[in-house]
């Protein structure tokens, strides 16, 4: 992909995995650098809930169409994935405006991870339609609230910002350090993690294993 000076190929950057470092860094690093992933009850319920919405048929409502599971991308900023719920304004071509809709399951909460993914989409929806998206939304599947944020310059440079982390991370050689603190009950990787053990440095030969041997020392 080009990157933003319109030469560079960058590598493209997934836009799950924004979500994924806003709650932790070292988790985005176990799934996006070292491609390691299980399940547990959360992550099984957004399975579901996100299959629910993949499923469902693009319509026209309210005077908007609603396109769903959207693929999308930004040659700009390199980035790619795919959006649940897209809708533009007004139904029929030329659109005047996107809103990307972003699904969370659980209840509402202000913790701006799904945010932070909803405003990469909009980024991808300028450059693809060529529109100012100004709003981003997150729907909050069990509270069935949908909350509007507008895409304040301020939003876009944190999500930016983060999306270039990101790219350094994936460049190498090892995920981030362990947050080791309440996040790790909720997520499923804890036990690829050992963030505890890491912590107490337990961990120092588990991350000489990403060190590369010196080719004399080659088995
Ligand atoms: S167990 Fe904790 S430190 Fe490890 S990836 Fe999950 S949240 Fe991050």
């Amino acid at each position: 992909m080009r990157g933003a000076d319109g030469t560079n190929i960058v590598e493209p950057v997934p836009i799950s995995a924004i979500e994924h470092w806003s709650y932790c860094p070292r988790q985005c690093g176990l799934i996006h650098l070292e491609s390691i992933w299980d399940e547990n009850l959360f992550t099984l319920r957004g399975t579901k809930a996100h299959r629910r919405v993949d499923e469902d048929q693009d319509r026209v409502e309210r005077g908007r169409r609603v396109l769903r599971g959207l693929p999308i991308w930004s040659e700009r900023y390199g980035l790619v994935g795919k959006a649940d719920v897209v809708e533009l304004l007004p139904a029929e071509p030329p659109y005047r405006e996107a809103i990307p809709v972003e699904y969370k399951v659980g209840r509402r909460t202000d913790k701006p991870h799904a945010l932070l993914q909803a405003c990469a989409q909009a980024i991808c929806l300028e450059e693809m339609f060529g529109l100012e998206v100004r709003q981003a939304d997150v729907f909050f599947v069990e509270s069935r609230e949908r909350v509007s944020h507008e895409l304040t310059a301020d939003l876009r440079e944190q999500t930016l910002a983060i999306v270039e982390a990101i790219r350094a991370m994936m460049a190498g050689p090892r995920p981030p350090p362990p947050v080791a603190d309440r996040r790790c009950r909720k997520c499923s990787l804890i036990d690829a993690c050992q963030p505890f053990a890491v912590e107490r440095g337990m961990g120092q030969p588990e991350a000489r294993l990403y060190e590369p041997l010196p080719l004399g020392e080659l088995p």
